[in-house]
Formats: C-alpha cells, structure tokens, sequence
C-alpha cells in the first residue's frame, strides 16, 4: 500500500510556522494537487513527506510505516521539481539510468526499465542526446523518466511543468494525466495552476498560511467552497461578492445588498434560514457569492431599474477571450465581473440588465467568512 498520511504535522522556521497541523489522508493510487499561494507552505510540505525536511511535531506515514525518521533515500518516493536538475554531461539514457546504477540494481534490469520508460514519455529516440540536445519539454520528460524507472511508491511533484510554454504546459499536462492513469502511483503535486489543479487532481487541498482549508474535489471545490478564501482562489476569474445581509420578511428569507434585493430560493433559502431566528426581524449580515458564469447578462432597455430578479449595471471593462467575453461592471455599490456571450458584442458604457443564477449562489458568513452551508 502507499497511502500517504499527514497527522497533526507541523513544521517551523524560527518563529515561521510554514506548516501549521495539517492532517490529511491521501489514498492508494490518489492523484492529490496542493494549491495556495505563494509562501502558504506547500513546497515545504512536500519536503516534509519526500524527508528533505524534518518535521517539528506530528507524524508522516507512507504505507503502514512512520517515516519521520527515515531518511530520504530510503523513503521510495521520487520527487520532480520544476528545475529539472539533469546531469548535463551524461546522455538520457545515464540521467535516466543513474539513480537505479547507484541503487546497483543489475544491468539488464536497468535497461528494461530505461527503454519502457522511455517507450512511455516518447523518449526512444533521444536517449543518446545530452540534455543540451533537447526541447524544455523534452527535458521534463526525461526528469519524469528518471522518477518513473524507479517505480517508487509516491511521486512528490513541485510544479514540474512551470518552466514550459504555454502550449507545452498543455501538452505535458495531458501526458501526465495519462501517465498517472497507467501507472496509477499515489502521487502528490503542487501546483499555482488553477487549470492543472482542476484537471489532474482526484482531490485538491488548498491551504493558506500553512493551514489547510478544504480538501475536497475539483467539482466539489468550486461548487461548495468551504469559505470566502477557497471561493475567490479557485475559479478564474474569481468569484464575485456582494456584501448585505440576510433576513426573514414575511416568512420569506431575502437578501439585500449592493443595490440587490431578492428572495432566495431552495437549498439557499433553507440554509439560510437555519442561521436566523424563526421570526421576522432578525438579520445576519453574508456575503453573497457567485461566479462570472452564473451571472446572465443582455442588453438593459432604455429605463431599466433594478427588479426583484436582476440588478442594471454599466460595463467597465471588456475582455474578449475569443469563445467568452468577460466584462467588468459596476451596478450600484458592487463592481462585479460577468461571463456574456461573445456575440452581445458589449462595449464600454454599455448598460446590461444581469440576473443572478439562483441555484448557483453561495452565502458566506460577514465576519468568519466561513460557508453558512
Ligand atoms: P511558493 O509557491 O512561492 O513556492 P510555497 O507555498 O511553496 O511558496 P514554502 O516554500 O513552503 O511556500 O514556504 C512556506 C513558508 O516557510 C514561507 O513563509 C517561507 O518563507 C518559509 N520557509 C520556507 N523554507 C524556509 C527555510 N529553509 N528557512 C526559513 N523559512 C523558510
């Protein structure tokens, strides 16, 4: 087995806690993406498991076993960083060979290794070239050859695919989740990519400040995000939020803010009536999330106001993407960004009636900014 599991681990710099009790439980054959930004501690957490750093307090086990005092060697995980660190004057084929010579695993066995992994990444063809000699794509293939030949039980992977062009990115990316899909090795991968998260990860675990925030997955994340922070970090454009509140009028339970009053709906209004007294009067103030794409825009007529369903905001900003425009409105107080079909053909100026998707809202407490659900 090759489940990994963090318990309560901790680790300090001095006065830095870089990672503060994280414990989570990745299992056999999981494809886990760590996301958060910069300095949340994801790197460091993935040392803390490879063992290239000690942990302050708590326990890491690969498989059965407490590695925490185990050196790294001796931990059967393979790590891929971003600077793919080759040894320039060996060919592939020896950058590939050179951990398993070390481990003196015999020759024939070495080559059978070399040659499939090879066979795997597409490499057959250049295993007598230097690292010199190759594409940066094709050098993170051979420091993804030179994981893969050691079959280890975890794969640690540290943004692996962000010294590669766009195009290649999207490539390699494929060629991963194939990869992870025929070998099916437990792998743990950190990544500032949102799209990468979203597409390789079985789960995603986000943290911030070296807390962890949700695990969940990648639909789950940005359909139910645990707080105010998870929703603005996953989805992209970030989520929009309308500050207000919530109350119960005439045993309906509405919201109001940033020039909006609506009446919510289903779950919502359930959810959001469990957090206020049964009678009238009392209020809490939320913020309101929703997306760019759960918001619906067409053109506002000439005297438009604002309704019970949809708000009238003026266009700031356009951004054209080609298969979607976004625009960036304000409308009243709230200065919101919409997703709008690219043939309303929005300019600047330009005055839009916008309905919020009711199933898709989200209600976040003011203060705690956890989720009311
Ligand atoms: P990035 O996305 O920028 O790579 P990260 O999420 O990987 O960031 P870490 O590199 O894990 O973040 O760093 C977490 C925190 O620990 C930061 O505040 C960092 O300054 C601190 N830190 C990391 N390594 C050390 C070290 N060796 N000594 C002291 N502080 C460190």
């Amino acid at each position: 087995m090759a489940e990994v599991r963090l318990v309560d681990v901790t680790k300090r710099f001095g006065s830095t806690v870089a990672v503060d009790r994280v414990s989570l439980d990745i299992a056999d054959g999981e494809f886990l993406v760590l996301v958060g930004p910069s300095g949340c501690g994801k790197s460091t957490l993935l040392r803390l498991i490879a063992g290239l750093e000690d942990v302050t307090e708590g326990q890491v086990y690969i498989g059965d076993r407490v590695v925490n005092d185990v050196p790294p060697k001796d931990r059967d995980v393979a790590m891929v960083f971003q600077n793919y660190a080759l040894y320039p004057h060996m060919t592939v084929y020896d950058n590939m060979a050179f951990g398993l010579r070390m481990r003196k695993v015999p020759r024939d066995e070495i080559d059978r290794r070399v040659r499939q992994a090879a066979e795997t990444l597409g490499l057959t063809n250049l295993l007598k070239r230097r690292p010199a000699q190759l594409s940066g794509g094709q050098r993170q293939r051979v420091a993804l050859g030179r994981a893969i030949v050691r079959d280890p039980k975890v794969f640690l992977m540290d943004e692996p695919l962000s010294n590669l062009d766009a195009q290649l990115r999207v490539q390699m990316r494929t060629e991963l989740a194939r990869l992870h899909q025929r070998l099916g090795t437990t792998t743990i991968y950190v990544t500032h990519d949102q799209v990468e998260a979203m597409t390789l990860g079985d789960r995603i675990a986000v943290l911030r400040d070296g807390k962890l925030q949700q695990v969940a997955t990648p639909q789950d994340i940005y359909a139910r995000p645990a707080n105010v922070f998870v929703a603005s970090f996953i989805g992209s454009p970030p989520m929009n939020f309308i500050r207000g509140v919530v109350e119960r009028i005439d045993g309906e339970v509405r919201f109001a803010g940033g020039g909006l009053s609506c009446r919510l709906k289903g779950e919502l209004a359930e959810t959001a009536g469990a957090c206020l007294s049964s009678g009238d009067g009392h209020r809490r103030e939320v913020l309101l999330g929703v997306r760019p794409e759960h918001i619906h825009a067409r053109p506002a007529e000439g005297s438009a106001v604002p309704g019970e369903t949809h708000l009238v905001a003026t266009a700031e900003v356009v951004e054209p993407l080609g298969a979607e425009t976004f625009v960036y409105v304000t409308a009243g107080a709230a200065s919101l960004t919409v997703r709008v079909d690219p043939r309303l053909a929005v300019r600047p100026g330009d005055r839009l009636a916008l309905t919020l998707d009711a199933e898709h809202l989200h209600l976040f407490d003011a203060a705690t900014e956890q989720s009311l659900r």
